[in-house]
């Protein structure tokens, strides 16, 4: 017997259901990774996040040798050649099943079901969930629907949890002696970035210091992003290097159990992983979400500013706030950004500036090392006012007063904005005036907007929908 395993979003042979079930039945198998260029491009993803996942790729491949089965990297430019370059290859290397974890996109759901038809006469087709707790739709209301609410969704997973606790699986056994390991790396821009070493080996270390350091603190410390107070580990979640029933594990142990209510050490962290899960089976229930449009179908008719130069300042951190600037200059350098910072751009971007959230998320995918659909999606919609439990219309950050609370001595600031490096302490989240009487501006732009009055008129735009009389 023979069993092909093919490698998505899911870059782990620990805890991979596909692996596990593809090897426990005593066949020989292997496995594959079709990359696909000009999808990735479709997609909008970042140059810094196919550098992680090539390196990723590789050190997958030395794991699975290690294990005795090779991983051959294939290629079709889009999904929609998939199923014939797989055919293509199934030809010349017969296989009596192939095994695969779901993943949730549109795009990779109608891949999912091309292939099907493609290969179903055939050979047999196991698919499996790897990439949450609980696989998409079996936590329901009463009536059988997907939750739109977070907390009632999180009661119902927090329960499950109870019930029946997570299934983590073994890497699986050897298949005799170790392989050669294939050249898998793709190509493309070569990104430097030391701060994401590849493999799940990296994965599982950076989750044991996570859990034995910053675990218990994690809920007083994770708003601050001048400290490293979260747990630095969305890249990895992100390509399925690694998993969340890992987090949990790593978790029981070092707590001797699984914080389960509002108030245990822990719990605060466990709570972000149920929000990742939450978006996860949001992005199943409701397709539209693929396809950018709105969760509040009503919000569609919103009616968002096209203005290009504050996108742009946005974009590059230059609209005279420093924590929106800093925020978006560690981004565009590091791919990477604090969850406090990412809710202040996004709501800067919507709410102060009134541009299209869809941009903002497109924005950020094309940057982040750690970009994935439903999160990123669910983040967006949340900060502007679309999503399901979004942050109420009416609710504002203001990004001054998010500098002030979050940042507070303004290191965060002074580490990604040099212009403002000698501006005093008290004034680092308003220092105009400062600037201008130092003559030491360096060309730190004013505030491109008036926070107050931006404020009403994005109450303004969502009170319009409920009256479109009123504008
Ligand atoms: P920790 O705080 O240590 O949390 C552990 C894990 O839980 C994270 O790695 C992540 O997988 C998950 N998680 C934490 N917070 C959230 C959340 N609010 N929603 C969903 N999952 C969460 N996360 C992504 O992984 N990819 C994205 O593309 C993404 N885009 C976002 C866009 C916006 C506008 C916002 C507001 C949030 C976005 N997030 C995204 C969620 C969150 O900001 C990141 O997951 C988090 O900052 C990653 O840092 P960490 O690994 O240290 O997280």
């Amino acid at each position: 017997m023979r069993h092909l395993v093919w490698f998505r979003a899911d870059l782990r042979v620990a805890d991979n259901p596909a692996l596990y079930e593809a090897a426990v039945a005593g066949a020989r198998v292997s496995a594959i990774y079709i990359d696909s260029p000009g999808q990735w491009q479709q997609h909008g993803r970042s140059a810094m996040q196919r550098d992680f996942l090539s390196r990723n790729l590789q050190a997958l491949a030395e794991q699975l040798a290690a294990l005795g089965m090779p991983l051959t990297l294939l290629s079709a430019e889009t999904f929609d050649e998939v199923p014939g370059v797989l055919s293509a290859w199934l030809q010349q290397h017969p296989q009596d099943a192939l095994y695969a974890n779901r993943e949730l996109g549109i795009d990779e759901r109608r891949r999912d079901k091309a292939v099907q038809q493609a290969l179903a006469d055939k050979m047999a087709i196991r698919v499996f969930n790897g990439d949450c707790v609980f696989q998409h739709g079996s936590l329901t209301t009463r009536s059988g629907d997907m939750y739109k609410v977070f907390t009632p969704f999180a009661k119902t997973w927090l329960a499950q949890l109870r019930a029946t606790g997570y299934r983590l699986l073994p890497p699986p056994a050897a298949q005799g002696e170790p392989v050669t390991a294939n050249a898998v790396e793709l190509g493309g821009e070569r990104v430097a970035s030391d701060h994401w070493p590849a493999g799940e080996v990296a994965a599982a270390e950076r989750l044991a210091a996570f859990c034995q350091q910053d675990l218990r603190d994690y809920g007083a410390q994770r708003d601050y992003p001048a400290t490293e107070g979260t747990s630095s580990l969305s890249p990895y979640l992100a390509l399925g290097v690694l998993s969340p029933n890992q987090c949990l594990a790593a978790m029981e142990q070092e707590l001797d159990g699984l914080p389960m209510s509002r108030g245990e050490a822990g719990f605060v962290w466990l709570n972000e992983l149920i929000w990742r899960e939450f978006y996860r089976h949001l992005l199943v229930a409701y397709p539209r979400l693929s396809m950018s449009r709105a969760f509040k179908p009503d919000t569609d008719a919103l009616q968002w500013s096209q203005d290009r130069e504050g996108f742009v300042a946005w974009c590059t951190g230059k609209t005279g706030y420093p924590i929106v600037d800093a925020a978006m200059r560690c981004l565009n350098e590091t791919g990477w950004m604090h969850n406090r910072l990412r809710m202040i751009v996004a709501s800067f971007l919507t709410k102060d500036l009134h541009i299209d959230w869809r941009m903002g998320e497109a924005y950020f995918m094309s940057r982040l090392i750690d970009g994935e659909l439903a999160a990123n999606n669910g983040g967006w919609q949340w900060a502007a006012g679309t999503g399901a439990d979004a942050a109420p219309y009416f609710r504002v950050f203001n990004p001054t007063t998010q500098g002030e609370r979050f940042d507070a001595n303004g290191d965060f600031i002074r580490r990604w904005v040099p212009e403002l490096t000698q501006v005093p302490e008290k004034l680092i989240h308003g220092p105009h005036d400062w600037l201008d009487n130092h003559e030491m501006g360096h060309g730190y732009p004013k505030p491109i907007v008036d926070h107050k009055r931006a404020r009403l008129h994005a109450i303004a735009m969502f009170d319009a929908l409920k009256d479109p009389e009123v504008t």
